[in-house]
C-alpha cells in the first residue's frame, strides 16, 4: 500500500475514506454494545493480570496490524476490563452511563472535529456553545448579561471561577493586574472560604493560583453538612481580626459524598456583605435545576459564577462541564488576544478568552442535542428517578439488622457500613471496611466507593443509573454480605 493509498483509506472526503469510516465505526459501535452486556460490572482483575494481558507486541510496531485487528484487539483484551457504566450495579462515584442522545452527539463533534477557541474554526458550533451557555445560564435564573463557557468540569470551572474571583480583588483592592504583572506581596493574605465538605478542587485551585491550599479555610458544617452560616459569620470576623482578606466564598451545592446543599441564599448575604466573590460548586447538584426540587437551589441565581457538570446527572458521555459567570465583562480579568485567534479588532465570536483552553472540543453539542431532543422534563424525570432510589436504598438499609445507615440522602449517595456480629474498634472497623470494598471490587458483583465518616471507612453508593431498581440495590447489599463473610472468616483465621 502506497502513502496515496493511505491518504484515500485513512481521512473522510473520499469515497475509499468514506468505507473505512463506515466499516470502522460499525465495528466500533458492536464492541461497545457487548461491552455494555456483561454479566459482572467489572472483571475484577488485577492491574498486574490486566498488565499481561495488554503485553503483546509492542504499541508502536514497525509495521501496524491494521484498523481492523487493532479495534478487535480493544474489543478482546481492554472493553472486558473496563468499568461497565451500564451496569446497573455500578454505583460508586459521580460516574454516569453515558445516555445514547449524548454518544450520537459525541460521534457528529468528533469527526466534524470542529476547535471552539476560534470562529473560523467552528463557525455554527461556536453558536451552539453560545445558545447552551444561555439555556443554562437561563435555568439558574442569571441576570441578562450571564456569559459563560463549556468546561471540561467541575475541576476546570471551579478554577475558572476562583481564578477570575482573584483577579478582580486583586485589581480592585490593591490596583494589580494580576494577569500581567503577577500576585501582588499582599497576596498572602488572600483567603478562600468553603465548607469542610467541599470538593478538594477548590485547594487544588488556590494551590495552582498562587495563594496555597493553605489559603482555603473551612467552615464548620451543620448536622446535614451544610455549612453553618453562623459559624461563616464568626470565621469572617476571625480572619479579619488576624489581617487575613477572604476575597472568594465557595458554595457547594451537592457535596461528593452527602449530596448536602449549602445554604446558598444565606451564603449570597454574607458574599454581598463582605465583598466577597460567590462561587457556587453545583457539579453534582445542578441538575435539580431541571425539577420540582429546583427551590433547594435558592440563591444559586445570586452567585457570581457557577460549576455544572453535564457529565454527572446530565447524563452526557465525558468530559463536559460548564462554567457560568453572572456579569460576562468578567471574563476580561483573565483574557488575552492572540494575533491570530482572537486579534483585538476581530467582529466575530472568538470563544478562546472565555476559556483556560486553546484548542477545546464541540462538547456543547452533547447537552444541545440532549436537550433539544428531551426537552427539560423528561431529563428532570431521569434525575428524580435516582433520588427515589436512593431513599428506598436508605429504608432498605435502615430496616436492615446487619447495616447501619450513616445519613439520610440529600441526592442520590447512600453513605452506610456493614455491622459485623462483633464488637469492633474503630481502627478495626476501619480496617474491616476497606476490606470488603476491595473483596467486592476484586470479586466483580459491584462497584461501591469507600469513604470516611469521622475517621472510619465507610461504604457509598452513588445511584447514577436510572436504570437501577431496588432488586439492583439488594442485589448489591447481598454481595456485601458474602464479602463481609469472606473478611470475616480471614480474620477469625488469622487472630486464632
Ligand atoms: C465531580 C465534582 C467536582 C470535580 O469535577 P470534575 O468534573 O471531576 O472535574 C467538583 N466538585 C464537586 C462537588 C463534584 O461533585
Amino acid at each position: 500500500m502506497t502513502e496515496a493509498d493511505d491518504a484515500e483509506r485513512l481521512f473522510l472526503g473520499t469515497t475509499a475514506g468514506e468505507a473505512t469510516y463506515r466499516e470502522a465505526l460499525d465495528r466500533a459501535v458492536e464492541a461497545v454494545v457487548d461491552a455494555a452486556d456483561r454479566e459482572r460490572p467489572f472483571s475484577g482483575r488485577s492491574p498486574d493480570a490486566l498488565d499481561a494481558l495488554l503485553d503483546d507486541g509492542p504499541v508502536l510496531p514497525e509495521e501496524g496490524v491494521g484498523l481492523d485487528a487493532a479495534l478487535d484487539e480493544v474489543a478482546e483484551r481492554v472493553l472486558p476490563h473496563t468499568v461497565n457504566v451500564a451496569d446497573e450495579r455500578t454505583a460508586a462515584h459521580l460516574h454516569c452511563p453515558p445516555m445514547v442522545p449524548g454518544l450520537a452527539a459525541e460521534v457528529l463533534l468528533s469527526a466534524t472535529n470542529q476547535s471552539l477557541d476560534s470562529f473560523d474554526q467552528s463557525g455554527a458550533a461556536t453558536l451552539v456553545e453560545r445558545r447552551v451557555v444561555d439555556a443554562l445560564a437561563d435555568l439558574f435564573d442569571l441576570p441578562d448579561g450571564a456569559d459563560g463557557v463549556v468546561t471540561g468540569g467541575g475541576t476546570e470551572s471551579n478554577f475558572q471561577g476562583l481564578l477570575l474571583a482573584r483577579n478582580r480583588y486583586c485589581a480592585d483592592r490593591f490596583g494589580r493586574d494580576v494577569q500581567s504583572s503577577g500576585l501582588p506581596l499582599a497576596a498572602k493574605r488572600l483567603r478562600v472560604l468553603c465548607s469542610e465538605e467541599a470538593h478538594f478542587t477548590a485547594e487544588q485551585a488556590a494551590a495552582h493560583l498562587g495563594l496555597g491550599e493553605n489559603a482555603v479555610v473551612t467552615v464548620p458544617t451543620d448536622d446535614d453538612r451544610r455549612m453553618d452560616p453562623s459559624a461563616l459569620d464568626a470565621t469572617i470576623a476571625d480572619l479579619r481580626d488576624r489581617d487575613h482578606e477572604p476575597f472568594a466564598l465557595v458554595g457547594t451545592a451537592g457535596t461528593t459524598d452527602f449530596g448536602a446543599i449549602d445554604p446558598l441564599d444565606d451564603l449570597a448575604d454574607r458574599a454581598a456583605d463582605h465583598d466577597l466573590w460567590f462561587h457556587v460548586d453545583a457539579a453534582f447538584g445542578g441538575a435539580l435545576a431541571l425539577g420540582d426540587e429546583r427551590d433547594r437551589l435558592a440563591g444559586v441565581e445570586r452567585a457570581d459564577s457557577l460549576a455544572v457538570d453535564f457529565h454527572k446527572l446530565f447524563y452526557q458521555p465525558i468530559s463536559c462541564g460548564a462554567f457560568l459567570v453572572r456579569d460576562g465583562a468578567a471574563f476580561a480579568h483573565a483574557a488575552r488576544n492572540a494575533e491570530y485567534l482572537n486579534p483585538a479588532d476581530a467582529a466575530a465570536p472568538n470563544l478562546v478568552q472565555k476559556s483556560t483552553r486553546t484548542t477545546r472540543r464541540f462538547d456543547a453539542l452533547k447537552p444541545y442535542v440532549a436537550f433539544r431532543a428531551l426537552g427539560r422534563e423528561r431529563l428532570a424525570a431521569l434525575v428524580e428517578t435516582t433520588l427515589d432510589t436512593a431513599d428506598d436504598a436508605a429504608a432498605l438499609l435502615a430496616d436492615a439488622d446487619d447495616f447501619d445507615l450513616l445519613a439520610d440522602p440529600s441526592l442520590n449517595t447512600v453513605v452506610f457500613r456493614y455491622r459485623p456480629d462483633e464488637d469492633l474498634t474503630a481502627g478495626e472497623l476501619d480496617r474491616f471496611t476497606r476490606a470488603v470494598r476491595e473483596a467486592l471490587f476484586n470479586a466483580g458483583r459491584a462497584v461501591v466507593a469507600r469513604t470516611e465518616v469521622d475517621g472510619v471507612a465507610a461504604l457509598k453508593l452513588t445511584l447514577m443509573n436510572p436504570r437501577t431498581t431496588l432488586d439492583d440495590v439488594a442485589a448489591v447489599l447481598d454481595a456485601i454480605r458474602d464479602c463481609a463473610r469472606t473478611v470475616t472468616a480471614v480474620r477469625r483465621e488469622v487472630t486464632a
